[in-house]
This record gives structure tokens, C-alpha cells and sequence, in this order.
């Protein structure tokens, strides 16, 4: 259950940079990292501009397609569009079993994650403070955010200090959702390269490295502090028998049921007086199918609270058995809770899409791809399957460097693909060897493909 974008940084899906729409959410041809799967991502648009609006609460959505679709890419790219402020939390089905907690704490851990506390205090200006400063200004047609050391609190040098700031950024042609760094004492603006997370990552950069897009306004300093802490945050930060060293540990345990009361009363206070804002996030549950009946029936009560997040589901599975049952349904998901979900699906790329992720997908691991490899990995990808394909790209690479190649060839490919085996010719091989091997005749070996 991390946040998204910290594992994914050079992950399977690290060339993800959002749903690649444009401002009438209609589908690019290959923008942010994606490609092909028009209808998907447009309607996961359609839903993201439900989640910025905040008209969400108690909806579940089912991403439903075979393997290796773009089932997870979406959601990944909903992650990157949605503001830094905004929660995303990543589950996979299984992990609820995995934990040292039970299963519906671990998923009223998730939904409480979910869902962010916007939290404004009024501060004043304080010499040697690190602050943002917005600039509104065209600057290379976007506008910015920057962060400075306060050297003083009069206005105008502050306000001096910001246009300063915008000739930087000109000097150095700063592009929106660019990295940067701000010198605390010279106020120098440096470039660290492209954005590859959301705002609130380059914190971890270093206390004023950091740059968003800004909304609108002018020249301003913020006097008012704005923190977003999940509601999970503030439960372990309370709970006497954890303490906030557990959010470091990441090892909460089960929080006490009263003790979310209280905290929901307060933050229903802090509402009341104009002091916090609710801000629904998302819930991303992969592999949902290995959710049990139990886990179902808490999803459907769960979804009916007033501060639910939007729950973003994806399966690969047909028509299986719903766990802890014994009667099958679609995707795995009992009927009552599939009835109250809108369902995307998801379908097979063709080879020329193939070979276009393929291609993203080499410039991502740095991996030089000649045409005619590309072409053999797409034919393969729309032989097996397109993650299979993708899989092929490092080793293969890894080949071509043993035999001195500068970029990825044909038989480089071709002796990773004897090397590494494909679903299908990895299924034939245990039948074959079933019994033989491990004496389990008895057994019937089921492989899904894609
Ligand atoms: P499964 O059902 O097996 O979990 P999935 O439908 O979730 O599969 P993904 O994991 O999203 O599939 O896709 C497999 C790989 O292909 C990932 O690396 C993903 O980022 C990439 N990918 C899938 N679809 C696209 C797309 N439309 N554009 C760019 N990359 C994609």
C-alpha cells in the first residue's frame, strides 16, 4: 500500500506520465507515455474530472481486460494527472491477506489513506523561512511555482526576489513540470531535469528543490499554510499505542475503532469552523478477483460512507469463482457490489501499438532498439503477449552488450526469447514434464494467457 509514484520510478510503468488527453479528453495519439487504448482512457478522463470535482464519494469503477492491457498503466497515468495534494493509494488484492492485521482493517486502512485532510493554518512571515512564492507570468507559456529563503519580510523585497526569480527561469528555459532547484542563498535557479512524480516527491529532494504548476494569481507569498495529511495519518499520529514513528516504520498495526470516531468528529469540527477541507482521493485495488466474499461485502458497506474515495478496480479474469464461495461470477466480484460499479474495459493491442510501447519502452531503460528489432519484438509481443515483449528489452540488451553490439539486433532478441520462455511455451513445457519431475500426475496444471 505505497504511494504510486515513489515505487514507480523506474518501474514497470515509470514511462507513465498521465492519461495523455487533451483538454476536451479526447485520446492523443501517443502522448504521456500512452498509446493506443482510446476509449479507457478517455473515460478514465471522464472520472478524473469527477474525482477534481469532488463528486465521487461511493463510486467504484472496474478496469476490466485481459493480461497485459494497460489495465495498471491507466490507473497509473489517473495517479500522475490527479494534483500533488490529491491521495492515491496503491493496493494489490492479495495484500490483505499478506499483512499482520485483518482484512477489513487492512482495507479500512487503505480507504482511510484514501482520503485526504486539507489542513490551513495562518502563518506570518518569519526571516530565514523557506516560503513558495507563485509567479503569474508567461513565462515559456506556463506558470510557475517556485520555493526561496525569506531574507526578509518586507514586501518589496520579497516581491523583488520573485522577479528575479522569473528571469531565471526564462534564462535558464524552465518547462512546465520541469525539476528544479532554488539556491537558499543566492535564490540561483538550477535545472535537475524532467518531472518523473508528483510535486510533493521533490520534497524528498531536498527542502527547496521543488516546482508545480500553479493555478492562477498574482506575485504572491502564501501566508497561509496549507498541509494534506491522509486520515490515516492522523489515526496513527493519535493512536497512543502507535505514535507518528510508526508512519516512518510503515508498520501501524490495527487502530482502534473509537479512536477513529474521535478523529472523524474532529475533522468534522475542523470542517464546521472553515478550518479543513475533505479531499477525496482514489483507491487503486489491482487484481481485485483475489478479494474474498468478506472483503466484497466491506467494499459495498464502505462505499456507502459519506467520506468514501473513489475505489478504481482492475481484473483480468472472466467468469471465476467469487473467493470464499462457491459460486462464480464476472470477474470474480458478487453481483451486488458489480452492479453498483462502472465497468471500463480494456482490449488487445494491435502489433503497430505493440512496437510503439516497445519503442517508448526501450528509451525509457535506455535501450538502443533498431528497426528491424523493433519489429521482431512487436510481432513476438502480438504472438504471446506485449508484457513478454517488454520483459525481452533487458535482457536482450544485456546479450547484445556481451557481444559488443551497440544497439539491440535481431539475434540478440532472438537468444533471449530461446533463453526466457513465453507463457504459452512455459504451460506446454510443464505439461510435459508434469509428473515426471515433481510426480504430481494428479495435478491440473491451468494457465491463463493473454
Ligand atoms: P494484468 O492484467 O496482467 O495486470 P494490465 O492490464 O494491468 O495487466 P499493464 O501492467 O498496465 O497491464 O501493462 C503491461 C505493461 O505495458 C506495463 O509496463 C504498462 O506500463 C505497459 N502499457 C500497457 N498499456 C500501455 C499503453 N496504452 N501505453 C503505454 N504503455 C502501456
Amino acid at each position: 500500500m505505497k504511494d504510486v509514484t515513489k515505487m514507480e520510478r523506474i518501474g514497470p510503468h515509470s514511462h507513465i506520465h498521465g492519461l495523455g488527453l487533451d483538454a476536451n479528453l479526447e485520446p492523443r495519439g501517443n502522448s504521456q507515455g500512452m498509446i493506443g487504448q482510446g476509449k479507457a482512457r478517455k473515460a478514465a478522463g471522464v472520472i478524473l474530472k469527477m474525482v477534481q470535482e469532488g463528486r465521487i464519494a461511493g463510486r467504484a469503477i472496474l478496469i476490466a481486460g485481459p493480461p497485459s492491457t494497460g489495465k495498471t498503466a491507466i490507473a497509473m497515468g489517473m495517479a500522475q494527472t490527479l494534483g500533488s495534494d490529491v491521495p492515491f493509494v496503491n493496493l494489490v488484492g492479495s495484500e490483505v491477506f499478506s499483512l499482520e492485521m485483518s482484512k477489513t482493517e487492512a482495507l479500512t486502512q487503505a480507504f482511510r489513506r484514501a482520503i485526504g485532510v486539507r489542513i490551513k493554518e495562518e502563518t506570518e512571515l518569519i526571516e530565514g523561512e523557506v516560503v513558495e512564492i507563485q509567479v503569474d507570468r508567461s513565462v515559456t507559456g506556463a506558470t510557475k511555482t517556485g520555493r526561496l529563503t525569506l531574507k526578509t519580510t518586507d514586501m518589496e523585497t520579497v516581491y523583488d526576489l520573485g522577479s528575479k526569480m522569473i528571469d531565471q527561469l526564462q534564462k535558464e528555459k524552465v518547462l512546465a513540470g520541469d525539476v528544479i532547484s532554488i539556491d537558499k542563498t543566492s535564490g540561483r535557479i538550477s535545472k535537475l531535469g524532467r518531472s518523473f512524480g508528483r510535486a510533493k516527491d521533490y520534497d524528498a529532494m531536498g527542502a527547496d528543490t521543488r516546482f508545480v504548476a500553479c493555478p492562477d494569481g498574482e506575485l504572491q507569498t502564501r501566508k497561509e499554510v496549507v498541509h494534506t495529511v491522509s486520515l490515516h495519518e492522523i489515526d496513527v499520529i493519535n493512536s497512543r499505542t502507535q505514535g507518528f514513528l510508526a508512519l516512518f516504520a510503515g508498520d501501524t498495526g490495527e487502530i482502534k475503532p473509537e479512536l477513529r470516531d474521535q478523529i472523524n468528529e474532529k475533522v468534522a469540527e475542523w470542517r464546521e469552523e472553515g478550518k479543513a477541507e475533505i479531499v477525496p482521493g482514489v483507491l487503486f485495488i489491482d487484481e481485485v478477483h483475489m478479494l474474498d466474499i468478506e472483503c466484497f461485502s466491506f467494499l459495498n458497506r464502505a462505499l456507502e460512507s459519506e467520506m468514501a474515495p473513489l475505489v478504481v478496480m482492475a481484473s483480468n479474469r472472466g467468469i471465476t469463482r467469487i473467493r470464499g464461495t462457491k459460486y462464480k461470477s464476472p470477474h470474480g466480484i458478487p453481483g451486488d457490489l458489480l452492479d453498483r460499479m462502472l465497468i471500463i474495459s480494456t482490449s488487445k493491442y494491435s502489433e503497430d501499438e505493440i512496437k510503439e510501447i516497445v519503442k517508448i519502452r526501450g528509451d525509457e531503460e535506455d535501450v538502443k532498439l533498431g528497426p528491424d528489432s523493433l519489429e521482431l519484438l512487436a510481432t513476438m509481443g502480438g504472438q504471446t503477449s506485449l508484457r513478454y515483449a517488454l520483459n525481452l528489452i533487458a535482457p536482450s540488451q544485456q546479450i547484445a552488450i556481451r557481444r559488443k553490439n551497440t544497439q539491440v539486433e535481431v539475434d540478440d532478441i532472438r537468444l533471449a526469447y530461446k533463453y526466457f520462455l513465453d507463457v504459452d511455451r512455459s504451460a506446454s513445457y510443464a505439461r510435459e514434464t508434469s509428473g515426471m519431475m515433481f510426480g504430481e500426475e494428479e495435478d491440473v496444471v491451468t494457465v491463463t494467457t493473454a
